[in-house]
Parts: C-alpha cells; sequence; structure tokens
C-alpha cells in the first residue's frame, strides 16, 4: 500500500516529517510522497528519517494555480519526483511563501477589525520554512476560544465570500508544469473532483485539456469521490494512456477525518501505481524533455 500525497507541519499538516515517515511506517505503507503546498523543505528531513527503513519517501509539491472554473472548483497541481534541490523551483516556490506571509497580515487585520485580538507573535512568521495559510490561523482562532474547531474559522470567517477571506497568489498552469517538468518531476493533476463540475463529461473535457497542455496525468485515487468517479477516471486515463496516482491528502488533525495510506477508511493503492509511474518517469518521453 502506498500513499503519494501527504503534508507535513512545513505546510499545513500536524505530523513533523519525521513523524509522518514513522506513522506510515506503523502504516505498513511502502512508499509515501511529501506534497506539502508551496514547500520541498520536509523532504530532506524525510529523506533521513526514512533512510534505514522499508519505506520509499518520493518527493513531491503541490501548487495551487489560478484557473477560472464553476462554483468554488479549485485545481491543485502535484509534482512527483521532483529534484526537490532544482533552483528554478525552489525560487518559485520562496516567491509563493513569501506572498502568503504578506496575505496572513492582511487576513488577521481583518479579524481584527471584527474585534478579535489575534497577533502575528502566535504564527511564528519568522520561521519562513512554512508555508503558512489559513489552517494556521484557524488554529490560533480555535486556541483562542473565538471558534470551537477548524472547520468553525473557515464556515464563518475564512472561505470565500466570507469576511476575512482573502485570496492567495497563484501560478498559470502553463507555469506550474514548466517548473515541475524543469524540475525532472511529473505533473499530475490533484484530487480531480475540487474542479466542482456538474458531469461527469465536463471534468473529462477539461482534464483532456490539461494532457494537452503537458500535463502528465491525474491522481485517481483520492479521500473524496461520489460514486462512479473512480470508475469514470480510470477509463480516461487508459483511453488517453496517462499517468495515474492515488493519495489520501493526509493533513493530520488538521483534516481528522483522513487517515495516512487509507483516506477517509477505505483507500488502498496498490504498489503497481508506483511501479507504473516510475516506468513512465523512466520513458524517453520524460527523460528527454529534461535534457532540454
Ligand atoms: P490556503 O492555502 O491558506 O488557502 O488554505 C487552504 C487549505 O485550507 C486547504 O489545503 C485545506 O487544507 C484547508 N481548508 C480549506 N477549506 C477548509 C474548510 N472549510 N475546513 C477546513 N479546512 C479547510
Ligand atoms: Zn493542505
Ligand atoms: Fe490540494
Ligand atoms: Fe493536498
Amino acid at each position: 500500500m502506498i500513499d503519494l500525497h501527504t503534508h507535513t507541519t512545513h505546510s499545513d499538516g500536524t505530523f513533523s516529517p519525521e513523524q509522518l515517515i514513522r506513522l506510515a511506517v506503523e502504516n505498513s505503507l511502502s512508499a509515501v510522497a511529501i506534497t506539502d503546498h508551496d514547500t520541498v523543505d520536509a523532504i530532506s528531513p524525510a529523506l533521513e528519517m526514512a533512510g534505514d527503513k522499508k519505506l520509499r519517501l518520493i518527493p513531491g509539491v503541490e501548487l495551487s494555480v489560478d484557473v477560472d472554473l464553476p462554483k468554488n472548483g479549485y485545481l491543485h497541481i502535484l509534482g512527483l519526483f521532483i529534484d526537490y534541490e532544482n533552483k528554478n523551483l525552489t525560487d518559485r516556490l520562496d516567491y509563493l511563501r513569501s506572498k502568503r506571509i504578506d496575505r496572513v497580515y492582511t487576513i488577521l487585520e481583518k479579524l481584527n477589525e471584527l474585534d478579535f485580538e489575534l497577533s502575528t507573535d502566535d504564527l511564528h512568521l519568522d520561521d519562513t520554512q512554512v508555508s503558512i495559510g489559513r489552517p494556521h490561523i484557524a488554529r490560533i482562532m480555535v486556541n483562542h476560544g473565538y471558534v470551537t474547531s477548524i472547520r468553525e474559522a473557515f464556515d464563518l470567517y475564512l472561505s470565500d465570500g466570507k469576511p476575512a477571506f482573502v485570496d492567495k497568489e497563484r501560478l498559470v498552469v502553463r507555469e506550474v508544469i514548466e517548473l515541475i517538468h524543469s524540475a525532472g518531476g511529473l505533473a499530475l493533476i490533484a484530487h480531480p473532483f475540487s474542479l466542482s463540475f456538474n458531469e461527469f463529461k465536463d471534468y473529462g473535457e477539461y482534464i483532456k485539456d490539461l494532457i494537452k497542455n503537458g500535463m502528465d496525468g491525474i491522481e485517481i485515487y483520492s479521500s473524496f469521490y461520489p460514486p462512479g468517479f473512480v470508475e469514470y477516471l480510470e477509463k480516461m486515463a487508459k483511453e488517453l494512456k496517462i499517468c495515474v496516482s492515488g493519495g489520501s491528502d493526509f493533513h493530520g488533525a488538521n483534516k481528522p477525518e483522513i487517515q495516512i495510506g487509507r483516506g477517509i477508511g477505505n483507500l488502498d493503492i496498490p504498489d503497481r501505481i508506483l511501479v507504473d509511474l516510475e516506468t513512465f518517469k523512466n520513458s524517453e518521453k520524460v527523460t528527454k524533455r529534461q535534457s532540454r
């Protein structure tokens, strides 16, 4: 069993890289990918921790993309097998994290205008390693007793349309794909259900278009999918001959319903998914584009 989508304390997860590796081993996973938002800083300590264990760590990253989608749809792209020391990549991630810090100041200002008393001191903003976001703010709101849960903080204040919402800086699709490719990685559409179309066929059209624009594949196995969606994606992936991956989107206590490897209980992503991804990664199509 593998899990190719997880978050650590370097973004909005609550397990440190070391704790995440330990948890993956305890759960008998054979491979795990760390895919923090806008940072690769968890990879090096996690690789060290995984060193002597029967667990493979796949270096990854997750990026939000600037796109127009229906309802509250959003597009996240996963980079898997990235060279996490690639300077192109780390420079862009540094930029996105600095924008996240600016955004946090604006969100706190908005909250304090609503008569909360929240200080940036609680957020350890000098620790620029961390890709800081709304879940961190939600947590300090819970700690201050302003709300009873992270979810409530989002529902009342932080979600789009709520009084303290501030959007974040995003890159466009083409740049995200190129960035991941230039770092030797595969670019995959994360949890495609978040695109939020009304009908399966609309997902199909949209995904096909992204594949035409260089996307390598899609995350077929994920935590929250409606009945029939996985089967629809599997069929499409087979027809288009694209990569497929799978992961729980584990965030520890920030998404308590999701367990590593198991998702909301029923995930069991087979090892062959990783074997196939590596075969694709080593194919001529991919090795050629790296040497460009
Ligand atoms: P940010 O990157 O700061 O925009 O925060 C996005 C993260 O917030 C997502 O990755 C989710 O983990 C979390 N999130 C978004 N909406 C909610 C919600 N309604 N309840 C709890 N967590 C949420
Ligand atoms: Zn997250
Ligand atoms: Fe995501
Ligand atoms: Fe994620």
